[in-house]
Order: structure tokens, then sequence, then C-alpha cells
């Protein structure tokens, strides 16, 4: 890391020390927050059209090529200097504007998930039969994150605020922790803090931590035979995987609390009468900790080497994916939580009310009201239990986000109704919300060094004097061809 002390980003102004720790804003706090709004509202008819664009290309995890192309060429109109392929990922870019410190990073993730195309209707309807749809609402981080990048950029270049904002175009969350490959690679290396956001059926901005997580493939190689004429001559693929899953499953007694391990059988030979040549099983491990999830893991591979040993198999394994858990920073979300507040929930007209309950009406056990996407959820500090690639960002800068109301109230992500709402207004209305406060939240550290220092005060007692950063996923090469 390029700066270590707390009072690093503070912007001497004169000789002594007694003076310089007291930070002065460079113009009005409120008024430059209601210029980034104004321009956010004059911007909208465009976000909202990158934002249908991209959720209309739903493009899968690092084959996000026009939808990373739009956002460049965005990016380069408004002046902003355009690093393209970074960390050896096509669709990875990273986009700056201005000069000097603090650098603001914001984050924008653009792919989509296969089969789950659907068009912005009340019922199950696909938009393409069979194809991808934007079920995480990435569409709309793209978009929203854009908006606040290009609104705090006019406040820099009139003059307004002073220092760098970085727009990060970060490919592949689903599955192909893009993220964690631009970690690797040092492009957020000297970032002074990172903001985020995520579409949801709420509107909150507490500190939240979420589970590491690592998966790996473990295949297995046996000999072939008829499994009828000769077995004795056969050693099966999918009896190591078998045993290795059964050695697994006793493991679960002796593991830490909030551990969670899950599995797939991907393959398991092809018929009953032959001695299974070929198994593979794809396993998930998390943990709130990512050292307990790594000592998981090396515990795994022991079973897996042992079945291989007690069914007379071979076995290789292969890393596919591996985060780091949310590394939650309290300063950073209060002042987020304060401009969540100010800027308020989403309100439905006419038309979007009748949309919403009709969707409403197909959602499983919904566990939340539809009008609640009004309210800001209370700040209160909770650990999610899935696993996200802004982990490792948030180990290596101070990280911290919020979600909005993008989708119906009580919904889920991951759903076609999820796609359904994230291409209609009521996504647009909570979109936009999110880059005001994202816009907000970056002006404010600008104009505050001195929150900047705590902010990274925190964070750097919270990673531990040892912390050195170590990716989960070791040093394979961004799995490109993924979602092919
Ligand atoms: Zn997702
Ligand atoms: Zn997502």
């Amino acid at each position: 890391m390029k700066k270590s002390t707390p009072f690093s980003h503070i912007k001497f102004s004169c000789c002594t020390l007694l003076c310089c720790l007291v930070a002065f804003p460079t113009s009005n706090a409120n008024e430059v927050k209601n210029k980034l709004q104004a321009s956010i509202d004059r911007d909208a008819e465009e976000s909202i059209e990158i934002a249908q664009t991209i959720w209309d290309l739903a493009e899968l995890g690092y084959q996000e090529f026009e939808s990373s192309k739009l956002l460049q060429q965005k990016a380069k109109e408004a002046g902003f200097t355009v690093e393209t392929a970074v960390a050896d990922i096509p669709t990875a870019f990273v986009a700056s504007y201005g000069s000097g410190q603090p650098i603001i990073g914001i984050l924008g993730e653009f792919d989509a998930l296969p089969g789950l195309s659907q068009k912005v209707s009340q019922h199950r309807e696909a938009h393409i039969k069979g194809g991808a749809g934007h079920a995480c609402g990435h569409n709309l981080f793209a978009a929203g994150s854009w908006a606040a990048a290009k609104a705090i950029k006019e406040q820099i270049a009139n003059g307004t605020l002073s220092g760098t904002i970085r727009f990060y175009g970060t490919p592949a969350e689903e599955g192909g922790a893009g993220k964690v490959y631009m970690a690797r690679s040092g492009v957020f290396d000297d970032v002074d803090v990172m903001l985020h956001w995520h579409p949801a059926g709420f509107n909150d901005a507490s500190p939240r931590s979420t589970n590491a997580n690592k998966g790996a493939k473990f295949r297995f190689h046996g000999i072939p035979a008829h499994a009828a004429l000769s077995p004795e001559k056969g050693r099966s693929a999918l009896d190591a995987v078998e045993a290795m899953n059964f050695m697994a499953n006793l493991m679960r007694e002796h593991v830490p609390e909030s551990s969670r391990i899950h599995y797939v059988i991907t393959q398991g030979g092809e018929a009953p009468n032959v001695v299974p040549e070929f198994a593979e099983v794809f396993y998930y491990i998390r943990h709130p900790d990512f050292k307990t999830v790594q000592e998981l893991f090396d515990r795994l591979v022991l079973t897996a080497q042992a079945a291989a040993m007690g069914t007379e198999t071979k076995m290789d394994f292969e890393v596919i994916n591996g985060s780091y858990n949310i590394l939650p920073n309290t300063t950073l979300s209060q002042i987020t939580y304060n401009n969540l507040v100010e800027v308020g929930g989403v309100t439905y007209n006419a038309d979007e009310q009748k949309f919403a309950e009709e969707l409403y009406t197909t959602l499983y056990k919904p566990d939340a009201k539809l009008g609640s996407q009004e309210q800001i959820r209370p700040f209160v500090p909770s650990a999610g239990r899935a696993s996200s690639d802004v982990g490792d960002v948030s180990w290596q800068v101070p990280t911290a986000g919020l979600t909005t109301a993008c989708l119906i109230p009580g919904s889920y992500l991951h759903t076609w109704q999820a796609v359904a709402a994230g291409g209609s207004s009521i996504a647009h209305k909570g979109m936009l919300n999110a880059s005001k406060v994202l816009a907000m939240t970056a002006a404010e550290l600008m104009q505050n060094p001195d929150l900047i220092a705590a902010a990274r005060e925190e964070w750097e007692a919270d990673r531990g004097e040892d912390f050195k950063y170590v990716p989960l996923l070791g040093d394979r090469d961004p799995p490109l061809d993924y979602r092919k």
C-alpha cells in the first residue's frame, strides 16, 4: 500500500500541525450535494438508457464485451482516462478523472446470469428462450455507479472538488471472481476509499460483512471395466467421489460454527453397466473468516486424498473461485447511511404500484411488505451469508456500500422477478437514488480528509498489523471461458 498513516490524506494548508489537523471543506457541503443530485437528475435519461442497454445485452461473466465497451465509451466521452483490459481480463477497465488525492473509487458490475431471461412482465415469460438475464441487477449496478462517477467528475472539473474519481469496470462477479484478479493485479492499491452498491428490495447502508468462500473441482480418475462381467478389473471414480462426500459430511460435525460446506456431483459416470472412469465433484466452503475457509479447505483436500487412496483411483483438483469476507467499515457506512436517509426511499406512481402488486402475488412467502421500499432500514451491523468478490477489495481499500430498493419488496436476487423489476422504471428510481448517495458520499470524503483518515485508521486496526493479502484462489489465471 502506498499510504500507511491515517493522517497522510490530510491536505496541509498551513505550517503548524495544530491547524493542519482540522480539515476545511473547499465549498459548502450542502451546496455541493445539491449540485450532484441535480446533475444526476439531469442525466437520468442517459443513465437509464445505459442500464436498459446492458439489461437487454445480458452478457455473461467475462463475455460482457458490449456492456464494457459502452461504459468505457461513455467514460471517454466524459473526459475520463480509460485503462482497458486490466488484470489480463478483456472486459475489465479503470476510468479515472482528476488528479492527486484523495482517490475515491466506485465499483461497477455488469454481468448477467444464465437461464434467467425474462421480460418486464408480471408473469414468468422469457425474453429470449434459454437466454441470460440480469437477475442480480448488475445492469443497474454499472449504470448507477457510472452516473455517480460522472457527477463527481463535473464538480472536479469546475473546481468545486479536488482529487481523483475512479470508476472500476469489474466483470464476472457471478462466480468468476473478477475483482479478485483485479485486486491481485494491484489496480486498487492506491485508492483511499472504495464505494459500491447493490440493487435489492430494500434501502440499507448498515455495515454488513459476507462469508469468505473457496470453491474447487475435485476430479477422480479410475479404471473402466464391464460392471457385470469384470468389476474386479475396474476402479470406480464415482466410488471415490462418494467416499470423499461421506468423509466431508462426517467433517461437518467438527467444523467451527457458521461454516457452510456444499457440493454438487458434476460428473458421475455415463452408464450403470460401466465402472466410471471419471467423476468430478464441485465443492464450496464458506465461513465469516477467510482464514477459517482456508483451513477447512485444506482439510477437505485430505478427504479427497484419502478417498483416492481407498478406492485406488487418482485425484487432482482445480481451485475455481475464492473470495474474502467483506470487511465492513463503520466510519464509511455511517456517512453513506446519512446520505441515504437524506436521499430517501422509492415511491411508486400508480402504474408502478399496479405492476408491483401483481408481481408481489407471484412471490413465495415474501418477508417484506409493499410500501417498505419507501423506508430506510435502521443502521444495524450484520453478517451476510452469501459471498462477493467485493470482499477482496475491502481488505485492500476501506470500503462501504449500500443497497437501494430496485426490486419489489420481499423479492430476491437471482429470480425472474428480479429480472422483471430490474428492467422497469421501479429499478431506475432505486438506481438513481444509489447514484446520488454514492456521489454525495464521495464528495463528503473529498471535502473532509479527516473522515478518510478515520476510516483508514479503523480499517488498519481491523485488518491487523500482520495482514498480508494472499488471494484464496492462488495464482490461477482468470477463467475467461467459465461461462462459454
Ligand atoms: Zn448475484
Ligand atoms: Zn450481484
